[in-house]
């Protein structure tokens, strides 16, 4: 029997083992329904270089690593040289060459490491039994995750007029209970920068923390800033930004699995550890959530940073760039739709600029004609990497006639991440 045959999942355990072509052949057949990726047609989930080469490459470090385990750095002592390399390229990258950092699976975990970092820190040094964390209502879910998770107040404070966190308000709602203060770099839904230097001043004035989430914007703004644009003030330059996430697996290019959380202070990552000094099993130590983790993500981001070196990044850069101006300009060359907000780099929300134009439905026709445009409230969501320089103009073309005959809405609802 095919798997399409099949109207549901599997729920009964294979009595014998199946042969391998026959597995293969499954995992093709089931995969046809899946986001065409190379096409340059999907934005956010896969970060495409469109070098196939760096790709290959990537697969085949994946397969000196497939089955490492790096739970336990001194028996895998490579992989723990690379972890710590990757950590300080990034340090180095963001200007914190003296703090200190770990790498984690992605951005989501780092986030819940600076967050429970900064839940002890307010414990252990501010007295602060219940503390509470305020991020602008922007913020990526990872925080509100986070505060759930570790049991902790979050406080989402609005954004002003320009799509950036309105730092006034973030004042207002600090309380003597107040361990950290979030700003984004970028934010994910409009792709700004908030005021870092006002949020970071802020916190420092309160003798409290201030985390900047650079998983998006961490590994692409440090290169747009080399290539001439301006980019606000956002990194360890800032004075008062004690720690900071960034996703290699996102414009770093590595593959997923793979990101960093940096603190200025190198004794603050001590607070990240967890440590458990009297198990029955022995001393067990580890720097994040996961125990038992995969160590190809840490070796591929490793690979992926030695392989490019800083021309690799900045031509890749140019593409992205090159895309993001191509794209935009024609979006204000359309009729009906205009970018939202002044975007820092490459991420960006459009949306309708009159009201004959339902943006619902003009992603519906989109997604007809193949494009995994992303849908927010307000409008839809773009997501640039460098394969996007190639479709830029084809992507126009559709994005213009589909503002022009986009029909009635199917009411789509706008959603990130896994539920849609
Ligand atoms: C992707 C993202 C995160 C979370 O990272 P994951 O790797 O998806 O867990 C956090 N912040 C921003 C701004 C992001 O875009």
């Amino acid at each position: 029997m095919s798997l399409s045959e099949l109207s549901g999942d599997a729920s009964e355990f294979p009595k014998k083992g199946a042969d391998r072509e026959q597995i293969l052949a499954d995992i093709a057949e089931l995969r046809t329904g899946d986001a065409k990726w190379r096409s340059g047609k999907t934005f956010s989930l896969i970060y495409n270089t469109a070098d196939h080469d760096l790709e290959k490459f990537l697969e085949e470090v994946t397969l000196l690593f497939a089955h490492e385990n790096a739970l336990n750095p001194f028996a895998f002592p490579s992989h723990a040289k690379m972890e710590r390399e990757v950590v300080n390229f990034t340090l180095s990258l963001l200007h914190g060459s003296d703090g200190a950092g770990t790498m984690t699976s992605g951005g989501t975990e780092s986030i819940m490491m600076a967050v429970k970092t900064a839940r002890d820190h307010a414990r252990d040094a501010l007295g602060i039994a219940e503390p509470q964390i305020i991020t602008a209502t922007t913020a990526h879910p990872a925080f509100a995750k986070a505060a759930h998770y570790l049991d902790i107040e979050h406080i989402r404070t609005p954004i002003g007029a320009d799509f950036r966190a309105d730092v006034a308000a973030m004042e207002q709602a600090i309380t003597d209970r107040t361990a950290l203060l979030v700003g984004s770099a970028i934010n994910y839904p409009y792709g700004t920068i908030d005021p870092i230097p006002a949020i970071a001043g802020l916190a420092a004035s309160k003798g409290i923390l201030c985390h900047v989430d650079g998983c998006l914007g961490g590994w692409m703004l440090p290169f747009w800033e080399r290539l001439g644009e301006e980019v606000d003030p956002w990194d360890f330059r800032v004075d008062g930004v004690t720690s900071i996430s960034a996703d290699v697996h996102k414009y770093g290019y590595a593959l997923k699995g793979a990101s960093t959380v940096l603190y200025r202070d190198p004794e603050m990552v001590k607070k990240q550890y967890f440590l458990l000094l009297d198990w029955e099993g022995g001393i067990y130590g580890s720097p994040a959530a996961a125990g038992a983790r995969p160590a190809a993500p840490g070796a591929v981001a490793w690979a992926t940073i030695r392989y490019l070196g800083e021309e690799g990044y900045l031509r890749l850069a140019g593409r992205v760039r090159d895309a993001t101006r191509r794209i935009q300009a024609g979006i204000a060359e359309i009729d009906g739709i205009e970018v939202t907000g002044t975007p820092a780099m490459s991420v960006f929300e459009f949306r309708a600029s009159d009201d004959s134009v339902d943006i619902s439905a003009v992603g519906d026709q989109m997604h007809d004609r193949g494009w995994k445009v992303d849908r927010q409230p307000t409008g839809l969501h773009l997501m640039l990497s460098p394969v996007h320089a190639e479709v830029a103009d084809t992507f126009l073309q559709d994005l213009a006639e589909a503002v022009k005959n986009h029909g009635e809405s199917r009411g789509e609802v706008a959603s990130y991440g896994g539920i849609g």
